[in-house]
């Protein structure tokens, strides 16, 4: 029995090596990842440039307090910021701290400009982490209920829907308006390029602030830098996590130049946050995937794989939908398979999350290949096909 509070369904396995989109078991059996660590092995597992990276930070020093000047998270935050075009970041370690740093801006914002009882718009199935601030952020009741009184700053709207936002806007005092441009943990559900116009519009109209959470389909994945790119819009926070630095814990808030400058010392902070050794990494991060052009191949290989799935499944029954971007895609079943990650692990050495109990969600590795794929592909086709036949 394991001493670990039983906060996580583990998949009983033991892996002990790791490398690009495979892992290996102590048995030396190969598996193939679809989840990259939830998004976060972008660049698979022991990256040979990123281990040399790691090794050599390790000989300087690890950690450098936040006293002092660290340049490694300058120069991830002047990448950041040509990227984004936004103006100044924070780093702290989680998603779920970038949130909370998001938050407690744009509360601050609403204080410097004296707003009376201000609310912030967040999305029906958005999911923004597990601190209470970004809890009382998230939609599913199932992660709150147990909690008590939330905060109560946050009203939820639907996704997609401009119309919702207009009534909100005109009931409430809104300091911001925070979504994921592809909710993740919600299923995969795409922002349409029109609406993330229409946000945009409407925040400048109201000089309401746009926060945009790109931790799980930033970075690439979607054959993007950040998905609203896709819209040609520019939020006024951008928080990023999970793959950034491949592994190593690090998050990161983006701000615009304005709101730069109401951030003074004092109001917030993080001990480990900005660390040389994740901040080393994440910058290597950013550099293997511009000049290996993963972008645009990432963009490629999901439109590869939407086909292939999308050309296999249309007739058989199970699959209600296949949705995507880039390397962020869901198959969404008809229903709730008991188990599926356990049996689809064990009869064929694939690796797959489930979210909202029926839909597959795949965040694979940028590494994978057009063979992985379409073994993946086979093998799904397979095991649905198996469940008909057992029914
Ligand atoms: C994973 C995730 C978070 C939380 O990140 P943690 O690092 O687990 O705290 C927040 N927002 C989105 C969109 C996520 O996918």
């Amino acid at each position: 029995m394991s001493s670990l509070i039983h906060f996580y369904q583990k998949l009983d396995v033991d892996f002990i090596r790791g490398e690009g989109c495979y892992l290996w078991d102590t048995s030396g059996i190969r598996y193939l990842d679809m989840i990259s660590g939830v998004g976060v092995n972008n660049l698979g597992f022991s990256h040979a440039e990123l281990n040399v990276e790691i090794q050599e930070q390790i000989q300087n020093y690890i950690h450098l307090s936040n006293l002092f000047k660290n340049s490694w998270s300058e120069k991830l935050s002047d990448q950041l910021i040509e990227i984004t075009h936004l103006h100044a970041s924070f780093f702290c370690n989680s998603g779920t701290e970038a949130n909370e740093t998001a938050i407690k801006i744009a509360k601050l914002y609403a204080y410097e400009k004296n707003i009376e009882n201000p609310k912030i718009i967040v999305m029906n199935q958005g999911f923004h982490g597990r601190t209470l601030g970004a809890l009382s952020a998230t939609s599913n009741q199932k992660y709150k209920e147990k909690f008590g009184q939330l905060l109560d700053d946050f009203i939820f709207v639907d996704f997609n829907c401009i119309e919702s936002i207009f009534k909100v806007i005109q009931q409430h005092h809104v300091c911001a308006i925070m979504l994921e441009p592809i909710q993740g943990e919600g299923g995969i559900h795409i922002a349409s390029t029109l609406y993330l116009k229409q946000l945009r519009k409407i925040c400048d109209q109201h000089k309401i602030l746009l926060i945009l959470d790109e931790i799980q389909c930033g970075l690439g994945r979607t054959g993007y830098w950040f998905y609203h790119q896709r819209a040609e819009i520019i939020p006024d926070i951008l928080t990023i996590a999970k793959g950034l630095a491949n592994g190593l814990p690090i998050g990161a808030c983006l701000v615009n130049q304005k709101l730069n400058d109401l951030l003074t010392p004092g109001l917030h902070g993080s001990t480990f946050g900005g660390n040389p050794l994740a901040c080393r990494v994440a910058l290597k991060v950013l550099e293997i995937i511009k000049r290996e052009e993963l972008i645009l191949k990432n963009k490629q290989k999901g439109e590869y794989f939407i086909n292939q799935l999308q050309s296999k499944f249309t007739s058989i029954h199970g699959i209600k939908s296949i949705r995507g971007v880039g390397l962020m895609i869901a198959i969404e079943l008809n229903e709730r398979i008991d188990d599926i990650s356990q049996q689809f692990y064990l009869q064929h050495k694939i690796l797959i999350n489930i979210t909202q109990n029926k839909i597959i969600r795949l965040l694979p590795s940028f590494l994978i290949t057009e063979d992985d794929i379409q073994y993946f592909c086979q093998s799904l086709y397979d095991f649905i096909k198996n469940q008909n036949t057992n029914k």
